[in-house]
């Protein structure tokens, strides 16, 4: 059963902030405002679907296609090690909010991960992260059209 007043379905409304990275008709893309390392960002299908089971293959497709477009702009801008790319589906696996979303965590080699949703960044530091996100996008698909 889908929480039509779980915070990201909020979010989804406009009724909640977020610092936005990419949207399109079918997902969104923001900061995770407890990030596990810089540049941690969650990506969401816009259908209403709590786990990846009750998603439409339509919309799996459009979540993974944004997975991989925004991961490729974390990468560029934040220039980790490696990246972790994640999805959680129930309470038993970690999942904290139920609306599907992917994370995106870059890693460092030298660096552990801070805990999953445990410690919240201050606004200022994540809205300048989305920026070079942003930036690194813009600058990704100029270079993919060229
Ligand atoms: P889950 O545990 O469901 O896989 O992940 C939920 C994620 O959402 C966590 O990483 C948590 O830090 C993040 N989160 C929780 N509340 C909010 C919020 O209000 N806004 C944003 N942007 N992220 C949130």
């Amino acid at each position: 059963m889908y929480d039509p007043n779980n915070i990201f379905a909020r979010i989804l409304r406009g009724e909640l902030p977020c610092h936005k990275v990419y949207e399109d008709a079918d997902t969104i893309a923001f900061m995770d405002i407890m990030p596990q390392s810089d540049g941690h960002v969650l990506v969401l299908p816009k259908e209403p679907a709590a786990e990846i089971f009750d998603l439409s293959e339509r919309a799996a497709q459009a979540a993974i296609r944004t997975t991989q477009r925004v991961a490729r702009a974390v990468r560029s801008a934040f220039q980790p090690d490696g990246m972790s790319i994640g999805q959680f589906n129930g309470a038993a696996a970690g999942q904290t909010v139920p609306h599907v979303h992917f994370h995106i965590v870059p890693r460092h080699a030298d660096r552990a991960l801070r805990g999953h949703a445990s410690e919240p960044q201050s606004p200022e530091v994540l809205k300048a992260h989305a920026a070079r996100i942003v930036e690194a996008l813009r600058q990704l698909e100029g270079e993919a059209r060229s």
